[in-house]
């Protein structure tokens, strides 16, 4: 399996593959990708996530509620969630966490539902997929509060990395994984081709957060999970690493976080 890969990070329940999913999915065999996680963000696609994890060997799911739609999360939500996260497959809850640049939810509501949603990754026992988008300081305070304070037992990853170093070595610090997604391959991208090359190689995760960020040759078309192998060819550069390699321990990395198997 050597060169296998994993995209940690995929939205392959949306209707935006709904008529070319198997192909889409033939092209990630033939890259060599060899699972993928489809995420959640609100009930809807999570339980979409599920279905769909249900129905391919290759794919497993997670659950949450994303900041965007933190404005219709309440009690009835975590009930929901707590359900959907016993069924099979699901590795996490997420995406949670954070996005100041759109603030499509009141940082009320946004904060609200990142804080219960951790604490149910805790009561679970599931690892934190972590979306933080111009709020990275925000953000940093609540995982050291819950982790170092509070003593809530998660661990979890920074998804789609779009912080600098000063922040990575934060969430390092409090235990969690650093995903670096399609942004790698921007021209304009020094902050994150520095944490790209510095983080330590067994907190390494790579993704494409599809049908969005596809790499820059393909910018501003939809992105598939096959396309994980540009983030890890550019990453591997970056090191100055064998590609092989690189992809065997992010594939490694994938597998101890969230406990899937290959
Ligand atoms: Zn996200
Ligand atoms: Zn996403």
């Amino acid at each position: 399996m050597s060169g296998a890969l994993v995209d940690t990070h995929c939205h392959l329940q949306l209707e935006d593959y709904r008529d070319d999913l198997h192909e889409v999915l033939k092209r990630a065999r033939e890259a060599n990708v060899v699972r993928m996680i489809a995420v959640g963000f609100n009930l809807r696609t999570s339980r979409l996530a599920v279905e769909l994890a249900s129905r391919f060997e290759q794919i497993y799911a997670t659950v949450g509620v994303h900041p965007h739609d933190a404005k219709e999360f309440n009690e009835r939500t975590i009930d929901e969630l707590r359900k959907l996260a016993r069924r099979e497959k699901v590795v996490a809850i997420g995406e949670i966490g954070l996005d100041y640049y759109r603030n499509l939810s009141p940082k009320g509501k946004q904060r609200y539902a990142f804080e219960r949603q951790l604490e149910l990754a805790g009561e679970l026992g599931l690892p934190v997929v972590i979306h933080d988008r111009d709020a990275h300081e925000d953000v940093a305070i609540t995982l050291e509060r819950y982790i170092n304070v509070f003593k809530v037992n998660i661990s979890g990853v920074m998804h789609c990395f779009s912080g600098d170093w000063e922040l990575a070595k934060r969430c390092l610090d409090v235990g969690f994984y650093i995903s670096i997604a399609g942004p790698v391959t921007y021209p304009n991208s020094a902050d994150l081709r520095q944490v790209a090359s510095k983080v330590p190689i067994d907190r390494l995760l790579v993704e494409t957060d599809s049908p969005w960020l596809a790499p820059q040759h393909r910018r501003g078309r939809r992105n598939e999970p096959a396309y994980v192998k540009f983030v890890a060819r550019k990453v591997a550069e970056l090191r100055r690493m064998p590609f092989g390699k690189l992809a065997d321990i992010t594939t490694q990395n994938a597998v101890k976080l969230f406990g899937i198997q290959i």
